[in-house]
């Protein structure tokens, strides 16, 4: 059987949204920070940007400061990097149409409280949260090989197991 395997850390984060107007979809939007941090060099200056995303998919880079160049680069420099604490999106279609029948998810590290049914109903997008719970209720979503419940909490060193 083809499995695959993923490794997750989940971290609480405050919602990092913000309702903006998107040229590409023409109305106002929720936008949310990938975390993603950019510096653009212009001259002498140097502008940090964060990397916000529609739900669409649209980028809007929010400038958040404008260093010096001279006196404030190494500033940038020695900033601790801030770890994208972005989950890989699982696309059940592709993996089944490379024969994938399993998913295995390892929970690295867990911070913060995360219910089974949320946190693979934002990850999968290919099944509504409507989906996930049913799958749950008849064991084809796992924790540790055991039945779960929807509202199952996750904690560290947890495995999730997904019967495609
Ligand atoms: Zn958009």
């Amino acid at each position: 059987m083809q499995k695959v395997q993923l490794k997750w850390k989940l971290q609480e984060t405050k919602d990092y949204s913000v309702q903006r107007h998107c040229s590409n979809c023409g109305r106002t939007v929720r936008f949310t920070d990938t975390m993603i941090r950019r510096h653009n060099a212009n001259g002498k200056n140097i502008y940090r940007f964060a990397i916000y995303k529609c739900d669409k998919n649209h980028t809007w880079n929010k400038k958040l400061e404008i260093y010096q160049a001279y006196t404030e680069h190494a500033r940038v420099v020695e900033e601790p990097s801030e770890q994208p604490s972005q989950l890989t999106i699982i696309n059940i279609k592709d993996y089944q149409t490379i024969g994938i029948e399993k998913i295995t998810i390892t929970l690295a590290d867990v911070q913060g409280k995360f219910r089974v049914d949320k946190i693979i109903a934002d990850q999968i997008k290919d099944w509504s949260r409507t989906d996930i719970i049913k799958r749950i209720q008849e064991g084809k979503i796992r924790i540790n090989n055991e039945p779960a419940k929807p509202s199952t909490r996750l904690k560290t060193a947890d495995e999730i197991q997904i019967d495609l």
